[in-house]
């Protein structure tokens, strides 16, 4: 089939703007959106076969947005299950080498725009699952059949919707298993070097990419099916800061491929040398100064955070590679690590969150914090957010006018030489009479007075 535009990587980072755009699929106006891909036995696959339920392009009318699903069913003797969030995360950087088509996020998530030149040309699904079928199979040859489904029937798609949430969550929970010790290699990824030039991403057991599509076990799937891929094993090296997160092999790959940018990561911490973000990130933890304290914000959450600004102008303030301190993207999946900012206080330090992301991770909040975290009904701004947290007793409360005072220094290291090197926040902080938060405060001052480095 000839095809009425070109597909290639030059077309990658490709922006579509709204003067610009035919149509749009998915995107944050629409509700039901979602990509998925599914590994099949090869003769359930009816290869090169493009299929769409709904409307296609030439039936939709100009400056429209339509609900999108994107459906890519795959077959492959070599093909192993961890590969299915590899060939979906894939769909992204596909979607964008094909000339007047933009893909951005992920997931249930996706924003597509469709340029009015490619209109203009003839483009439309079905050509583009062809196209898509051609990239899939020549860039990862161990797909062997593939077959593309398209929807934009509004009841068809919220069906699609839900059974992809429930294949997400099955390979979520998969990767949860594993911890950052019992391994020896993390994974990186840079498919989104074409428009965060500097980012790395480091994935390990607990911590998932922060666009939230590959996991550590998908990652090492990756690694394998294209060893010349945008994925590759990293060593982990010595441990540095196990608090932080921070890994000597980490920081030389981090070094290598940011082009110096970034010299060192630090995997569990927000402060200091945080993980970069690029642009995909699920969500976004925020500092909060006025009350010490640190908010999520999902890409999902319309209104405003407590500090008077929404997610899109949070993101804006990171991204393309940055590592800002006290701003991190990251994914939805990362609040249920064991490590999940660690180093900063953990859900300790949690102060605001949207319900719908609360419902999200729920079970994942410790039961002690679940009434304590405010959400957008609970605080609108810094002062009731201030209310707030001092009615419930929230852990942070502790914190203001908290001092670390010399006899805290000595009390810790004691505890310390005691300890034989080792510091256990849970257990000093029990020793010490104060809160685990409070003893990585009495850390970093001893790391400012050079006693810890
Ligand atoms: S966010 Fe990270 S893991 Fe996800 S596609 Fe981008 S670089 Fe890869």
């Amino acid at each position: 089939m000839e095809l009425p535009f070109e597909i290639g990587p030059q077309f990658e980072g490709e922006r579509i703007r709204k003067d610009d755009m035919y149509i749009e699929l998915g995107g944050p106006k629409v509700k039901a959106k979602a990509e998925l891909a599914k590994l099949r036995k090869a003769d359930e696959i009816e290869d090169g076969r493009v299929e769409v339920k709904g409307l296609d392009i030439g039936e939709m009318e100009e400056g429209g947005r339509y609900p999108f699903g994107i459906f890519v069913e795959v077959a492959g003797e070599k093909l192993e299950e961890d590969m299915e969030g590899v060939v979906e995360r894939r769909i992204h950087e596909y979607c964008n080498f094909i000339e007047g088509f933009m893909h951005l996020n992920q997931r249930y998530d996706i924003w597509c725009r469709l340029s009015k030149e490619a209109h203009a040309k003839g483009f439309n699904l079905k050509y583009m699952g062809q196209a898509l079928i051609k990239l899939f199979k020549s860039e990862l040859p161990i797909i062997e059949k593939m077959q593309v489904t398209f929807i934009t029937d509004e009841k068809e798609v919220v069906e699609f919707v839900g059974n992809a949430k429930k294949t997400y969550e099955a390979r979520d929970a998969r990767a949860r298993a594993l911890s950052e010790e019992e391994v020896d290699e993390f994974y990186a990824c840079l498919m989104c070097q074409s428009f965060a030039p500097t980012h790395v991403c480091i994935i390990t057991p607990e911590r998932m990419s922060l666009c939230g599509s590959i996991s550590w076990l998908e990652g090492r799937a990756a690694t394998r099916a294209d060893p010349k891929g945008t994925n590759f094993p990293v060593q982990k090296g010595e441990l540095l800061d196990a608090i932080k997160g921070e890994y000597a092999g980490v920081n030389e790959v981090v070094a290598e491929r940011s082009d110096g940018e970034t010299e060192r990561c630090y995997l569990h911490s927000m402060f200091g040398y945080p993980h970069t973000s690029c642009g995909c990130f699920e969500s976004l933890a925020f500092y909060i100064p006025e009350v010490d304290g640190i908010g999520v914000v999902h890409r999902e959450y319309p209104g405003d955070t407590p500090i008077g600004v929404p997610f899109s102008r949070l993101a804006a303030q990171t991204g393309g590679g940055r590592q800002g301190e006290g701003i991190l993207g990251m994914a939805i999946e990362y609040m249920r690590s064991r490590k999940f900012l660690q180093a900063d206080g953990g859900w300790d330090r949690i102060v605001w969150l949207p319900k719908s992301a609360k419902e999200m991770v729920g079970d994942a909040i410790p039961e002690e914090l679940r009434e304590r975290i405010a959400m957008e009904d609970d605080a609108t701004d810094i002062d009731s957010l201030k209310a707030f947290l001092e009615k419930k007793a929230h852990p942070v409360v502790q914190r203001w006018g908290f001092e670390v005072t010399e006899e805290l220094k000595n009390k810790l290291i004691a505890y310390i030489e005691k300890r034989e090197g080792e510091i256990y926040p849970e257990e000093a902080a029990k020793e010490l009479g104060i809160s685990e938060d409070q003893v990585m405060k009495v850390i970093d001052g001893l790391r400012e007075d050079g006693i810890l480095e």
